[in-house]
C-alpha cells in the first residue's frame, strides 16, 4: 500500500511539474521571421515565439489582421526591430490593447543613414524630388549588431521571467559565441575577393550594414523599403553603372520582384549571382531557415559570384 502511494505521489508530482512547465512558456511575439529565430535561440524551451510576418512575407508592406491583434494581446513580450522597419506596428499595438512588454531589439546599435530620394507633392504637375537622410532599419545584416539584439532580448526575457534569468543569460552567451564564429567566417571567405571587385547589384537597399561591416558595395535598384517601385530611371542608372564599373554580378532577393533584375542582367551581360535573403528567412530549412544559415548562404552566394 505504501509503495503504491509513493508511486502515485511521484507520478502526480511529475505530472504537475510537466504541466507547470508547459504552462510557464512565455508567449513571445516577434515582428518578423529573422527576429523570431534569434528570440528562439535566446529563450530556448522556455518561450513560445510567434512571428507576425511569416517567413517568405515582406515586413515593409505587411498589413496586420485581427488575428495578429489577438496574438499580440496574448503575448507577454513583444520584440520589434524598430528603426522604422515595422511602420504598421504602433497602430497594431494600440488596437490590440496588449499589456505585453514591448522591446526594441536594435536599441544601442550604431545606425547607418542612407540618402533617399523622395517624391513629394500630390499634384502631378508639381511633382518634385528631394533627398533626405533615412535610417537604414536592416541592422541584422551585420552579425555584430545581432549580438546587441541578443543582449536586449535576454534582458527582456529575464525581466519577464526572473526565475530563469541565468538560463537566458547562458543561452545568449552560447548563441553569441556562434555569432562570433559566423562573423569570422564571413570575413575569412570574403578575403579571397579583392576590394575593387566587391560590387553587387540588389533589388532593394537592405544590405547597408553588411556593406559597412564587410566592405562590400551594394548598389540597389530600390530604396530602403520595398514600398516604392523602381522607376525606368532607376533601371537606366543601374545599367549605366554596371557598364561603367564593370560589375559582374547582379542578385535577386527572396522577397522582391525579379523581373527588373533579370532585365538588367540581359541588357548588361552581368550574370545573376543567385538569391540573397534580406528581410525574411526561407520557408524551408534550406537555404536560409535560420539567421545563421541565412548569413552563410548570402556570403557564399556573394563570394561564388565575385570569385
Ligand atoms: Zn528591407
Amino acid at each position: 500500500m505504501r509503495k503504491y502511494l509513493i508511486t502515485l505521489i511521484s507520478a502526480t508530482v511529475l505530472w504537475m511539474a510537466q504541466n507547470a512547465q508547459a504552462q510557464e512558456k512565455i508567449p513571445v511575439v516577434a515582428t518578423f521571421s529573422i527576429l523570431a529565430d534569434i528570440a528562439k535561440e535566446v529563450g530556448g524551451e522556455n518561450v513560445d515565439v510567434k512571428s507576425l510576418v511569416k517567413a517568405g512575407d515582406d515586413a515593409h508592406v505587411f498589413s496586420p489582421s485581427p488575428a495578429d491583434a489577438k496574438i499580440l494581446s496574448d503575448a507577454k513580450v513583444v520584440l520589434i526591430n524598430g528603426l522604422g522597419f515595422e511602420g504598421w506596428m504602433n497602430r497594431l499595438i494600440k488596437n490590440s490593447k496588449t499589456k505585453a512588454k514591448v522591446v526594441t531589439v536594435s536599441e544601442g546599435i550604431k545606425t547607418i543613414k542612407t540618402e533617399e530620394e523622395v517624391e513629394s507633392g500630390k499634384n502631378k504637375n508639381h511633382k518634385h524630388n528631394h533627398h533626405h537622410d533615412e535610417v537604414d532599419p536592416h541592422a541584422w545584416q551585420s552579425v555584430e549588431n545581432v549580438k546587441i539584439y541578443v543582449n536586449n532580448i535576454a534582458k527582456a526575457f529575464s525581466e519577464s521571467d526572473p526565475s530563469n534569468a541565468s538560463l537566458y543569460d547562458a543561452n545568449a552567451k552560447k548563441y553569441a559565441e556562434q555569432l562570433t564564429l559566423l562573423n569570422t567566417e564571413i570575413e575569412q571567405s570574403l578575403k579571397s575577393i579583392p576590394f575593387e571587385k566587391r560590387k553587387i547589384i540588389t533589388s532593394h537597399d537592405a544590405f547597408g550594414y553588411f556593406a559597412s561591416r564587410y566592405k562590400v558595395e551594394f548598389i540597389a535598384l530600390q530604396g530602403l523599403s520595398t514600398q516604392s517601385e523602381a522607376t525606368a530611371k532607376d533601371v537606366a542608372r543601374i545599367i549605366q553603372q554596371i557598364k561603367k564599373e564593370k560589375i559582374s554580378a547582379v542578385f535577386l532577393e527572396n522577397l522582391s520582384d525579379s523581373r527588373l533584375i533579370k532585365q538588367i542582367a540581359d541588357e548588361t551581360g552581368a550574370k545573376i549571382g543567385g538569391s540573397l535573403y534580406s528581410d525574411s528567412l526561407s520557408l524551408t530549412p534550406e537555404p536560409a531557415g535560420t539567421y545563421l544559415a541565412m548569413m552563410r548562404h548570402n556570403t557564399k552566394q556573394i563570394v561564388d559570384a565575385l570569385k
